[in-house]
């Protein structure tokens, strides 16, 4: 069991170095969520701690850049079309719906859709997707436009 996790880990984490040239993960309060009795076990098996020293070292070898976004960056509670704050946003609200402009979608994805823009709007975005990297097989440029629509993204008619 404890072999097939860390070959899964090890899989994943090489799959992103090599075909992601940026990739944005959350300075999440790990210690602190497995005080969490609730979230404990699940955290526990995903190796949180695992999959970003893999992911660090596994992205200086392969030239892909990892930005970390601080744990007091709200991803989840802003809109990710406006910039609305919903500060009563809570675990269990699954969608988020935005009182602003309408936007409704997964939460997650409009977390991510936040962390995107966050790596696009830091200084050595170029580095990552810059020329000299062109050449380099297996990358693939992640395109960062500010408002993008998402397939998924769902806006209320009216
Ligand atoms: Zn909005």
């Amino acid at each position: 069991m404890a072999n097939q996790r860390a070959n899964t880990l090890h899989q994943f984490t090489s799959r992103l170095a090599k075909t992601k040239s940026v990739v944005v993960i959350e300075d999440l309060n790990v210690a602190g969520m497995l005080k969490n009795h609730h979230l404990s076990q699940a955290i526990g098996d995903v190796g949180f701690g695992t999959f970003r020293r893999q992911l660090t070292y596994k992205a200086a070898w392969y030239g892909c850049r990892v930005v970390v976004a601080s744990r007091w960056e709200p991803s989840s509670k802003t809109c990710s079309g406006c910039g609305w704050v919903d500060s009563d946003l809570s675990l269990a609200d699954r969608m988020f719906r935005c009182k602003q402009c309408g936007l409704l979608l997964d939460r997650d994805l409009n977390a991510a859709i936040n962390l995107e823009h966050l790596a696009g709007s830091s200084p050595d975005r170029l580095n990552a997707c810059g020329g000299e990297s062109a050449g380099t097989p297996h990358k693939t440029c992640v395109k960062l436009s500010p408002m993008k629509q998402e397939p998924n993204t769902v806006y209320p008619s009216g």
